[in-house]
């Protein structure tokens, strides 16, 4: 096991982290699929309104890559489809059936799994519908099944604001891990890579086998996949890592055995705004208001992820593929007279602007409020302070802007774990992480 320390970064301190026990959630009524989350995907549909739909039955493919396709997270009526710009497909909502209608696969007994060759692993994650799973540093894009990957990485750790705990989730689950990890040594023609937080190893990865073990300490990024890969094995030119979750990982251990797309999830419901902040046993693509129902929509936001990287949802939405918590962060749409002129002893800031600053660890309370308006950007220096990876994202930033692809690679484009800290500094309230994002975007289009 290898101990990696990340010395940059910066733990935001802010109130309402997810408490245990973990409790099982009531079965949801309707679950709801966003195709906008898959990034560099055209999503084509596959289902039309007032369709009866199995759970693991393909919802939408890849319009370029046709065996990359996103399955239903359960069986029942496709009861609406919400169109944005462009006709651009936002979400699919499907009311869950009583008596759900699944579609059936193989199964193998882990033994025999494992006698399973590389290409047949491929063709049941396609199938099941687990491969948009998997994504591909850089640029954090579903792989292609077609390439191999020089590693495999598994995350199981998060140090955010408002941390999961990967030990609750994975409880339980110990032999669909470890077959999961098994199945992964096969994609890869180099080694998988379990990566947890020092101090915080879950029971699967500690008992794992034919996986390579890291943790890490210091403050955010150090609990992010993205971060971890770029201590691990740094970004270079043609080097093609994979990664996904580790509640994936065992998933794909239960699809081999089980023969059904696996739709159960361990899910936080975390933030100040959250009347009941805490783990759930259900199931994945979930609403919060499912989670919870007395969470204003009024006076809160919704976020799909973590408060620094999640994407603001409707409280009807159901949770991205990607994200094991729901984060309620509360409105900040109250203006505060004289704001500027009180001592701010319960205001976040980086900077030392408020007398907050003389308690750094100290949880506040954190709102939406961006503390003023976009203005020009200004070069303190802020973002490389807290910036976990080598590169310079002031400089990396321009050149994104001004479309110069060369000079942003160099700069480490595809090393930025978009980890959402810039944005959160920034005293000129620049979208860095939306901007990085279109950069990216832009950048594999160029690529195609
Ligand atoms: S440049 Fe990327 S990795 Fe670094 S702080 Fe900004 S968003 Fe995070």
């Amino acid at each position: 096991m290898s101990d990696y320390r990340m010395k940059r970064g910066y733990d935001v301190p802010m109130l309402g982290r997810a408490e245990g026990p973990i409790v099982d959630a009531a079965r949801p009524k309707r679950v709801g699929v966003r195709p906008t989350e898959f990034r560099f995907v055209k999503p084509k549909l596959m289902v039309k309104e007032g369709e009866t739909v199995s759970a693991g039955q393909p919802l939408f493919r890849d319009r370029k890559r046709a065996e990359i396709r996103v399955v239903a997270p359960a069986g029942g009526v496709v009861s609406e489809i919400r169109f944005g710009r462009r006709k651009v497909c936002q979400e699919i909502f499907i009311d869950v059936a009583e008596q759900e209608p699944v579609v059936e696969h193989s199964t193998y007994s882990p033994d025999e799994a494992r006698q399973l060759t590389r290409a047949q692993i491929v063709e049941i994650l396609l199938d099941s519908g687990l491969w948009p799973s998997l994504r591909r540093r850089p640029f954090s894009v579903i792989p292609d099944p077609e390439r191999v990957p020089e590693a495999i990485f598994i995350g199981a750790a998060d140090n955010d604001p408002l941390p999961f705990d990967y030990s609750i989730a994975l409880a339980g689950r110990e032999e669909d891990f470890q077959l999961g990890v098994d199945l992964l040594g096969k994609l890869t023609e180099g080694k998988v890579h379990a990566c947890t937080l020092k101090g915080s190893v879950p029971g699967a990865i500690s008992q794992a086998r034919n996986c390579e073990k890291h943790t890490f300490s210091g403050p955010y990024p150090a609990g992010k996949i993205e971060a971890q890969i770029h201590y691990v094995l740094p970004h270079k030119k043609g080097r093609e890592v994979w990664y996904l979750d580790a509640q994936d990982c065992a998933d794909i251990g239960e699809v081999v055995r089980a023969g059904r797309y696996p739709v159960a999830r361990v899910v936080a419901v975390a933030g100040e705004g959250a009347v009941r902040a805490q783990y759930f046993r259900t199931r994945r693509a979930v609403s919060a208001a499912h989670l919870d129902p007395d969470a204003s929509p009024a006076s809160n936001r919704f976020v799909s992820g973590g408060p620094l990287t999640g994407v603001r949802v409707s409280s009807d939405c159901g949770l991205g593929l990607y994200d094991c918590k729901f984060s309620v962060i509360p409105e900040g749409d109250h203006p505060e007279f004289v704001g500027w002129m009180l001592p701010g002893f319960h205001k976040l800031s980086r900077y030392r602007a408020y007398a907050s600053a003389m308690m750094p660890t100290k949880a506040q309370h954190l709102d939406t409020n961006l503390g003023g308006g976009v203005r020009a950007h200004v070069a303190t220096g802020i973002y490389e302070d807290v910036c976990g990876m080598d590169i310079l994202p002031g400089y990396l930033m321009k050149s994104v802007l001004v479309e110069d692809f060369e000079e942003s690679d160099s700069l480490g484009l595809a090393d930025c774990a978009e980890c959402g800290l810039c944005t959160h500094v920034c005293p000129s309230k620049i979208e860095f992480g939306e901007i990085i994002s279109k950069g990216i975007v832009a950048h594999l289009r160029e690529e195609a």
